[in-house]
């Protein structure tokens, strides 16, 4: 069975003209890591709150195992979260941080373990320092360390990176990631941020004006997105018309490979890794309008006739702004089941 399950859970504020959260079901495994991505103001934060208990759901329901925790106090659910303030007690030093989270030890256990803990992270000769002697992004871990030392059944972590500065956030994620597998921890991790998502979680639980649209891992989301949004908030996309026979569609790029079986009209999303450029003078080649070089490749804009297209292509040989080339196709393109479309599967 899940360590968690949101059944349909709905959250609507008052004036608001839809909900903040609508019909969210999804389940969580022992030991995984799932990220809710989303963008600003699509419902991530209420549903963390309404599974922590800092918020009441209007309908739906939270299980915690087989046992329904909808209306359970906060302080008795045993899930720990961490704030994007990660604010530590000051006057305390960080043993004394973490030790003050393990209300479930002896007092006398309680300074050893915290040491333990600090040196998961690497930090145990910190232990009598105070946290304005820190960095934030040590501030941070020493956070992480606390909620954890409590042994939750479950974390929560909303925008947890989001006060760090880019290096040392990638840093941060794959530590963070090294830890919570260490310690076989559940996590539900929210972000807006879609690199932190696919480098964090095993799956990725995309969200759009309160709802989930697509839970599935990383490279699923990526591959296989559920609709245009979610292949567009997942990285950039070409997104083509076209028209399937089977494995295979014509568009306006000529034939393309489809990654699964359709027929009639179909909306495809063609990542710009599958598409190759290569130099050619016909009248009905593309013109490259920008490049931005991103050290380990280059992303280019196309333009052909009325259509824009991206590519990335490895770095060697570049073409420079005004070549014109042909965009020939070297991947699949997903087929988004978009509703309205009337794709049918054999
Ligand atoms: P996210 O975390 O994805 O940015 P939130 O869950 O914070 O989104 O917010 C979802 C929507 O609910 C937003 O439109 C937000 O303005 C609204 N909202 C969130 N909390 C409240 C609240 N306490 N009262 C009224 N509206 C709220
Ligand atoms: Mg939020």
């Amino acid at each position: 069975t899940p360590l968690l399950s949101t059944r349909h859970l709905v959250r609507r504020f008052r004036d608001a003209d839809r909900p903040a959260v609508d019909n969210v079901c999804f389940e969580l495994y022992r030991g995984e890591i799932l990220a809710l991505l989303g963008p600003s103001g699509c419902g991530k934060t209420t549903t963390l709150r309404m599974i922590a208990g800092f918020e009441t759901p209007d309908s739906g329901s939270v299980l915690l195992g087989e046992r329904d925790i909808t209306n359970v106090p906060t302080q008795k659910r045993r899930i720990g979260m961490v704030f994007q303030d990660y604010a530590l007690f000051p006057h305390m030093t960080l043993a004394e941080n973490v030790a003050f989270a393990m209300t479930h030890l002896p007092r006398k256990q309680r300074h050893a373990r915290a040491l333990e803990w600090l040196a998961l992270v690497n930090m145990a000769e910190l232990g009598e320092r105070f946290p304005e002697e820190l960095s934030g992004g040590q501030q941070q871990r020493v956070a992480l360390v606390r909620t954890l030392a409590a042994e939750p059944e479950l974390v929560l972590l909303d925008e947890p990176f989001s006060n760090l500065d880019a290096g040392l956030r990638e840093r941060t994620r794959k530590e963070m990631r090294e830890l919570f597998k260490k310690t076989g921890t559940t996590v539900i991790l929210v972000t807006h941020d879609q690199a932190e998502a696919m480098t964090m979680a095993d799956r990725i639980g995309v969200m759009r004006q309160g709802r989930l649209l697509q839970v599935g891992p990383p490279q699923a989301v990526y591959r296989e997105p559920a609709d245009a949004f979610v292949a567009e908030f997942l990285g950039h996309t070409n997104l083509l018309e076209g028209e399937a026979a089977g494995l295979s569609a014509a568009t306006a790029l000529g034939p393309i490979s489809l990654n699964t079986q359709a027929h009639g009209p179909v909306t495809l999303s063609l990542r710009p890794e599958d598409l190759a450029l290569v130099r050619s003078e016909d009248p009905d080649s593309a013109i490259i309008v920008d490049r931005e070089f991103r050290g380990h490749d280059y992303f280019y804009l196309l333009a052909r006739g009325d259509s824009r297209y991206c590519a990335i292509v490895p770095n060697h040989d570049p073409l420079e702004v005004g070549a014109r080339v042909r965009l020939q196709t070297a991947g699949e393109a997903s087929v988004l089941p978009d509703e309205g479309r009337s794709q049918t599967q054999h």
